[in-house]
C-alpha cells in the first residue's frame, strides 16, 4: 500500500444515519415538497414551523414513558450553558400542540397545520430508516371528527394520486380504532390476563410491557409471538355505541369517496397519545420499512400538555420512504431543465449577455450561461447537455444589429426543426412572456 503522507488530515464525515441531500436528488425533495405545499394550501392547512430542540419532558409527557421513541430513541442531552435536559424532536405532534398551547391558537375555534422537516431517532440505520429523516405532517386541532378524520386520509390519497402512485399497487390503506381510555383499560384487562396465561410465549420485550403498555405487544414483529397476538382478545369488540359510531360515521365518508380501506384490529401505533381513528399507509414494495404515512386522533393530548382539553387528529408521512416508493414506482420526474441556455462567443460580448438573461430571468424563464469562457464547440455541448430548449448566441454581428440569434436545441413535439432566426435584444422580454405561455414557435 502506497504510503499516506504524514500531514494528511482525515476528512470528517457526516454523523452516522445522517444523510446529506444535493443535487441531482435535492430536486426530488424540492418536487416532492411543491406537492405538500400546494396540497396542503387547497385543503386549508396552514404552514406552522417549531423548534427542533424541545424540552425533553414534552417528549416524555406526551408521547409516554413506555414507547419505543422515548425508551430508546431519542437524542437527549444536556444544555451545558444551563443543565436544562433538551432532545431533538423525535416527532413534530407534541412541538405543534405544545406550540397550540403555548399560543393558545385555539381560543377562536380550530385550526389546521402543516409541517415539513427533521427529525432525530436514535435508531439501526437501515434503508428507509435514518437518525435524521424528515416528515411531512398534518393536524387538525378542535375539531371532533370524524369528518375531518376523513379529510386528512382523503388529503393523503389526493397527494398519492398527483405524485403518480396507484391505490391497491403502490399504497393501501389500514384503519383501526384505539377506542376511549375506559374501553382500552376493559381490553387492555383482557388483554393481561390473556397474555398471563400465555407467559412462556412472551419474549423478554413484552414481558417487560406485559403490566406497563400490553396494548404495544399487539404491534410486536416477532415471528415467535404471532400465534398469541392473533388469539388475543381484539379492542374492537370492546368498543362501546359512540366509539363504534365514529368508526362507522368515518367509514362511511371513505366508502362514499370510492376509497379502499383495510379496517386491522392489531394496528397500535407507536406513541400513546392516539384514541379512536388510527390509520397507517402502507406499501409491500420497502421491505420491513413499509409504513409510509401513519395517523391518528390524539385528544387526550392537549390537555396532557398542560393545554384547555380539546380533540385533535393528524398524520406523518416519512419523506424519505416516500422518495423510495415514488422512486420504486417510476414516477420520479427528471430535474426540470433550463429553458434557455446562452452562448457567448467573446469576452466583449458578456455585458449584452447579462442584460438579456436578465430579462429573461426577471420574466420568469431559467436561463443558464456558459461559466468562464469557453470554446463555442464546448458552449454548445453544454448547452445541449443541460437540455435547455433554447440557444442564445451573442455573436458580435447580430449584437452590432442589436439582435441575438436564436437557435432551437430540440425539435418541436411534431418533430419539426425550427430554423435559426435572430431576435432584437429589444425583444427579448416579450419572447420570454410567450415561452411561458408555451408558444415554442414564436
Ligand atoms: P416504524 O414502525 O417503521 O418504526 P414508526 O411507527 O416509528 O415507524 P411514526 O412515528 O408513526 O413511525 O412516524 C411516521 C412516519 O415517519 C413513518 O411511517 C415513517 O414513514 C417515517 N419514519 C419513522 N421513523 C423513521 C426513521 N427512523 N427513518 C425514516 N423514516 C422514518
Ligand atoms: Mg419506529
Amino acid at each position: 500500500m502506497a504510503e499516506q503522507p504524514k500531514n494528511k488530515v482525515e476528512p470528517l464525515r457526516a454523523v452516522k444515519g445522517m444523510n446529506d441531500i444535493l443535487p441531482p436528488t435535492s430536486a426530488h425533495w424540492e418536487w416532492l415538497e411543491d406537492k405538500l405545499r400546494s396540497l396542503m394550501r387547497r385543503y386549508g392547512y396552514l404552514n406552522a414551523r417549531t423548534p427542533i430542540v424541545e424540552p425533553t419532558a414534552l417528549f416524555v409527557r406526551g408521547l409516554g414513558e413506555v414507547t419505543d421513541i422515548v425508551e430508546k430513541e431519542m437524542y437527549s442531552f444536556e444544555d451545558s450553558m444551563n443543565g436544562d435536559r433538551l432532545t431533538l424532536r423525535p416527532e413534530n405532534t407534541a412541538g405543534m400542540v405544545r406550540a397550540v398551547n403555548e399560543h393558545a391558537l385555539l381560543h377562536d375555534g380550530g385550526k389546521r397545520l402543516f409541517y415539513i422537516g427533521p427529525m432525530f431517532r436514535h435508531e439501526r440505520p437501515q434503508k428507509g430508516r435514518y437518525r435524521q429523516f424528515h416528515q411531512a405532517g398534518a393536524e387538525a386541532l378542535g375539531y371532533a371528527g370524524p369528518d375531518v378524520d376523513a379529510e386528512l386520509i382523503l388529503m393523503c390519497r389526493a397527494l398519492w394520486r398527483e405524485l403518480g402512485l396507484v391505490e391497491g399497487r403502490d399504497v393501501t390503506l389500514e384503519l383501526n380504532s384505539l377506542g376511549q381510555p375506559d374501553e382500552r383499560n376493559a381490553h387492555r384487562a383482557a388483554l393481561i390476563a390473556h397474555f398471563e396465561a400465555h407467559a412462556e410465549l412472551l419474549d423478554e420485550d413484552a414481558r417487560r410491557r406485559l403490566h406497563s403498555n400490553p396494548l404495544r405487544i399487539l404491534d410486536s414483529k416477532n415471528p415467535a409471538m404471532q400465534p398469541v397476538i392473533e388469539a388475543a382478545p381484539k379492542l374492537m369488540d370492546y368498543l362501546g355505541a359512540e366509539s363504534r359510531a365514529h368508526l362507522d360515521g368515518l367509514c362511511a365518508i371513505l366508502d362514499a369517496a370510492g376509497l379502499a380501506y383495510r379496517v386491522n384490529p392489531r394496528l397500535v401505533r407507536g406513541m400513546d397519545y392516539y384514541n379512536l381513528t388510527v390509520f397507517e399507509w402502507v406499501t409491500t414494495r420497502l421491505g420491513a420499512q413499509g409504513t409510509v404515512c401513519g395517523g391518528g386522533r390524539y385528544d387526550p393530548l392537549i390537555a396532557q400538555l398542560g393545554g384547555k382539553p380539546a380533540p385533535a387528529v393528524g398524520w406523518a408521512l416519512g419523506m424519505e420512504r416516500l422518495l423510495l416508493l415514488l422512486e420504486e414506482a417510476g414516477v420520479l420526474p427528471p430535474p426540470p431543465p433550463p429553458r434557455v441556455y446562452a452562448v457567448i462567443p467573446s469576452a466583449a460580448a458578456l455585458p449584452q449577455a447579462f442584460v438579456a438573461l436578465e430579462a429573461l430571468r426577471a420574466a420568469g424563464v431559467a436561463a443558464l450561461m456558459h461559466p468562464g469562457q469557453g470554446s463555442m464547440k464546448s458552449q454548445f455541448k453544454r448547452a445541449d447537455a443541460s437540455g435547455a430548449q433554447w440557444a442564445l448566441i451573442f455573436g458580435d454581428e447580430e449584437l452590432a444589429r442589436g439582435e441575438v440569434a436564436l437557435k432551437a436545441l430540440r425539435a418541436l413535439p411534431d418533430g419539426s426543426q425550427l430554423p435559426q432566426r435572430s431576435l432584437a435584444l429589444a425583444e427579448v422580454a416579450a419572447w420570454a412572456s410567450h415561452l411561458l405561455h408555451d408558444n415554442p414557435a414564436f
